[in-house]
């Protein structure tokens, strides 16, 4: 039985990784169940699954939860940033399932990480913010770093068991990889107009053809910043360099990424669009699990199809994939300011194409300084996110 603590329960990941637990009611055990705000949603999650504790982020709302929890309940309700950091790192819990979204993911994973546990990574902007601190982190501290987000997890599995035990570290030529092929959807709007993107709003923004996610993750599908935060995620998970790492537009889902070795093999792994196969794989690695997921018919699959991603269609992939080699400075910038561009978008004071101006208007400005070009540490990481949250925000002000 493994203790398991669910660091953004409330969400869709969250709920994805319940699934993989009630389809393997003997396998995993929940700690705790931490969430952000959804008040409701996390006492609902506290009665079906009797955590040992729960954990929101501000203390009104864990009041609030207390009161709504039956009396006996043996869940202690906490909040705050610190409460999360506790319950990934106890000494009870086996495995942390890092899946809250955004910058505040990184301290409570991090938390995990120091902790030496088995780490589930969704958030990716953990790792987009940290990189090298974070892949160093989990040398230092013996934990077990597992890819969820579905491309790294697919190229996780195509990988020979030397890479996938020394991930940030690894030799990809040693293992004869000449490339990581990360596919990507392209989103709601690949067939769109690009002279119409300027109007569309956040609901024709969220609704994904092929994957059911967050508001956050969804409207950064539409931008294919996701798939900018998924190069900026492979680039340190499996230690790549430029000429190593390409994304393709396979509308399909069907693969969900592939390796291309020296002798002309691609392997791909392919599935059903949904995270419960590459979260399952990830609890159980290197056995396997029953996910719950319908096994994939070939014969309604259909065509697979593959293109170039168009850059002036998707100018968010082109700035991350900038930053992704020009420094922690500017992954960590990028970052911050898609986040404040992408919630301004999503409350309709600026348009979609706006979020790619406000992107590229912080990355410019940090990266013109001299000043933050060596981020070795949190604190100056931390300080480079609040500066470009700062400015970020004032530019969604002037629009
Ligand atoms: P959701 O928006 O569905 O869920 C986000 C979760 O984070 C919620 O539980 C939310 O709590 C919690 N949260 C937000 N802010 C805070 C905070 N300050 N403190 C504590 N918890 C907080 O997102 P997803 O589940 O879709 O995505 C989660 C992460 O996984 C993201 O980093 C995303 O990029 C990644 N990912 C998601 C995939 C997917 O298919 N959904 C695929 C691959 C990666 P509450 O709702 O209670 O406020």
């Amino acid at each position: 039985m493994q203790n398991l603590t669910i660091l953004g329960a409330t969400g869709s990941i969250g709920a994805s990784t319940l699934k993989v637990v009630s389809e393997n009611p003997s396998a995993f055990n929940i700690y705790a169940l931490v969430g952000g705000k959804n008040v409701t949603k996390m006492a609902e999650l506290c009665a079906a699954w009797q955590p040992q504790f729960a954990v929101l982020n501000d203390e009104a709302d864990a009041k609030r939860l207390k009161a709504l929890l039956v009396s006996g309940s043996k869940t202690q309700v906490l909040s705050g940033p610190q409460a999360m950091c506790d319950v990934s790192s106890a000494s009870d819990v086996d495995m942390v399932m890092a899946a809250i979204v955004g910058a505040a993911g990184l301290l409570p994973t991090l938390a995990a990480v120091k902790a030496g546990k088995r780490v589930l990574l969704a958030n990716k902007e953990a790792l987009v913010m940290s990189g090298q601190l974070f892949i160093d982190a989990v040398r230092e501290h013996n934990a077990s770093l597992l890819p969820v987000d579905s491309e790294h997890n697919a190229i996780f599995q195509c990988l020979p068991t030397d890479i996938q035990t020394n991930l940030g570290h690894c030799q990809l030529a040693d293992s004869g990889i000449n490339h990581i092929l990360l596919t990507g959807s392209g989103g709601p709007f690949r067939y769109t107009d690009i002279a119409e993107l300027a109007s569309k709003t956040p609901a024709q923004a969220i609704a994904h053809p092929n994957w059911s996610m967050g508001p956050k993750i969804s409207v950064d599908s539409a931008t294919m910043m996701n798939k900018g935060l998924e190069f900026i995620e492979a680039r340190w998970l499996f230690n790549t360099s430029k000429d190593q790492l390409k994304v393709i537009i396979h509308p399909q889902s069907v693969i969900h990424s592939m390796v291309q070795y020296n002798d002309g093999s691609v392997l791909a792994q392919m599935g059903q669009p949904d995270m419960a196969t590459p979260i399952a794989y990830s609890m159980s690695y290197p056995d396997r699990i029953p996910a719950g997921v319908a096994p994939l018919d070939f014969t309604k699959v259909g065509e697979l199809t593959f293109l170039e991603p168009d850059y002036t269609r998707y100018p968010c992939l082109a700035l991350a994939m900038e930053a992704c080699f020009e420094g922690q400075h500017a992954t960590t910038a990028i970052n911050a300011a898609n986040e404040i561009a992408v919630e301004a978008f999503l409350s309709e004071k600026i348009r979609f194409t706006e979020i790619s101006s406000v992107n590229e208007r912080v990355m410019s400005k940090v990266c013109a300084s001299n000043e933050f070009k060596q981020l070795d540490n949190l604190e100056t990481i931390l300080e480079v996110d609040r500066m470009a949250r700062s400015y970020a925000q004032e530019i969604v002000r002037s629009y």
